[in-house]
């Protein structure tokens, strides 16, 4: 059995697709509108049971609202348990407003809403976590309430897996998240593995050399996992040489949840025993298929897509 969790963010990305996105003071007619499920965790989590995770668990938050309802339902037809995913009466569903350009540029105004409330660990969070095999962990809630997972996890020996995203220069040497929350060196030393994207890593490090980020990364960390978008992923562990994992050569449509394919299907992989440079291939391949069709969670791969492609058996 594979169990994994995800503590996380849930939101509902407001998408409004237009030629050229707004200056300040003007007004533009878009082309289209569209409500897709978002939010990091929750994304990271579809991808995991999409892969084919046994069991995967998402503790969040969203509000008593139309699109709590709908995002909930939208995991749970993903084969999501929400049993943890908690609805609070103090906070609107976290939302993230997106202009898309015909450029494929964007801009996005993120409203936290429900998800700032995860400050802190509930009645429940700590057994689900205790029984799980690996937790996934992103920036986009609360750092105190991720701090209390990553610790939660470690006290039950659990995998921990940490997506360092919205990430935010520091002015010290100090890691920080978005909202200037300092990366407690305390959430680092819970994290076994560190999954930045290529940019994330270089903000993080201030180092732009990607090899030269994931190896000051070891010294916070024991595992990390540098996305390189079109160009594959590099890992680099304290005690291993570095791997390159090539991505497939494939033409990108939309890239958008690319990582947090890579993450859910990698978990999947490494939870089921495989060694990391097999996962990698196989975290690789089911994020080109992602990249391969619109929307974040909705171009997230099945198992029996990944194991086709991997086989060389897609039609
Ligand atoms: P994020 O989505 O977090 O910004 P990346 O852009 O690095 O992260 O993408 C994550 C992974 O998705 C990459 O390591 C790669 O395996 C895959 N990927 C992303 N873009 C492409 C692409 N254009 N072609 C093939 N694979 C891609």
């Amino acid at each position: 059995m594979t169990h994994i969790a995800v503590l996380g963010s849930t939101n509902m990305d407001l998408i409004a697709y237009v030629a050229k996105a707004p200056q300040r003071g003007e007004t533009v007619t878009g082309r289209e509108f569209r409500t897709l499920p978002g939010g990091k965790g929750a994304n990271q989590a579809v991808a995991a049971a999409r892969a084919g995770a046994d069991n995967v668990s998402m503790i969040g938050a969203v509000g008593a609202d139309a699109f709590g309802t709908q995002l909930r339902s939208a995991l749970e037809h993903s084969g999501v348990d929400t049993d943890l995913l908690r609805t609070v009466d103090t906070a609107a569903t976290g939302t993230a407003h997106i202009v898309v350009d015909d450029e494929g540029g964007n801009a996005i105004v993120v409203i936290p809403g429900a998800n700032g409330t995860l400050t802190a660990l509930a009645p429940g969070d700590e057994g689900l976590i205790a029984s799980a095999d690996t937790l996934l962990l992103q920036l986009e809630i609360p750092v105190e309430g991720v701090l209390a997972a990553a610790q939660a996890a470690r006290r039950h020996g659990v995998r921990t897996v940490l997506t360092p995203a919205p990430a935010q220069p520091s002015p010290s040497s100090q890691l920080r998240s978005s909202r200037g929350y300092p990366i407690p060196p305390e959430l680092l030393a819970a994290i076994d593995l560190l999954v930045p994207n290529e940019h994330e890593a270089a903000t993080l490090t201030g180092i732009t050399d990607p090899h030269a980020a994931a190896k000051a990364l070891l010294d916070q960390v024991p595992e990390v996992v540098v996305t390189l978008g079109a160009r594959g992923s590099l890992y680099a562990a304290r005690d291993a040489e570095p791997v390159l994992v090539e991505a497939p050569h494939v033409t990108a449509v939309d890239t958008t949840g690319a990582g947090d394919t890579f993450v859910g299907t990698l978990a999947v992989a490494l939870t089921q025993g495989g060694s990391m440079p097999d996962a990698l291939a196989w975290a690789s391949t089911a994020a080109a298929l992602s990249v391969q069709r619109p929307g974040a969670s909705a171009s997230m791969p099945y198992r029996s897509e990944i194991d086709n492609e991997a086989n060389g058996t897609a039609s």
